[in-house]
């Protein structure tokens, strides 16, 4: 990275959560599959996806906590949830998408956004009747195969947007 390249607005000291990835890919200072964007908004694709198509919201200002962010940008994330959402069912062919705020691993507010394909997709372990299950990372997925899914969503975004 160039000396004025650190020294511009989207440098990693000129924000207050340097040390944040999301913030990072908020501010285009490390990449990623992108299939969404506007002045507060940012989606990309999960790089661990639950299934193909997985995608995070992230608003592109640092909340730790979905509960603290402002009445409209949650709005604007869940509206963009929902046109996530039909361009998922359209696309893969599932009945229902799952739309989660977690953050128990990147504390940067972030909707999960996933084609549930079964009802297990997204679950907990309480339902679970054998008590010993270790949990693993899911596996990260290869450039092209995410290169690709981005391309399908994000025409299917347009169609859907087109005939909203
Ligand atoms: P959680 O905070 O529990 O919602 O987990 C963080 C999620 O972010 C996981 O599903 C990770 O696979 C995902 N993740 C972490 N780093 C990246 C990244 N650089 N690009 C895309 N997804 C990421
Ligand atoms: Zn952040």
């Amino acid at each position: 990275m160039s000396t004025s390249r650190q020294s511009s607005e989207n440098s990693p000291q000129s924000h207050p959560h340097a040390d944040c990835i999301f913030c990072r890919i908020a501010a285009g200072e490390i990449p990623a599959h992108v299939v969404y964007e506007d002045e507060q908004l940012k989606a990309f694709l999960d790089i661990r996806p639950i299934r193909p198509g997985h995608v995070l919201i992230i608003p592109k200002t640092h909340f730790s906590y979905y509960d603290d962010l402002p009445p409209e940008l949650a709005s604007a994330s869940v509206h963009l949830g929902q046109r996530l959402g039909k361009a998922m069912k359209s696309l893969y062919n599932v009945e229902r998408v799952a739309f989660l705020f977690t953050g128990t691993d990147v504390a940067h507010v972030h909707a999960h956004v996933v084609p549930m394909h079964t009802k297990t997709d997204i679950t907990s372990p309480v339902y679970v009747e054998q008590q010993d299950l270790t949990f693993r990372l899911a596996p990260q997925a290869g450039d092209d195969e995410l290169r690709e899914t981005v391309a399908a969503l994000s025409s299917c975004l347009d169609h859907a947007v087109a005939n909203q």
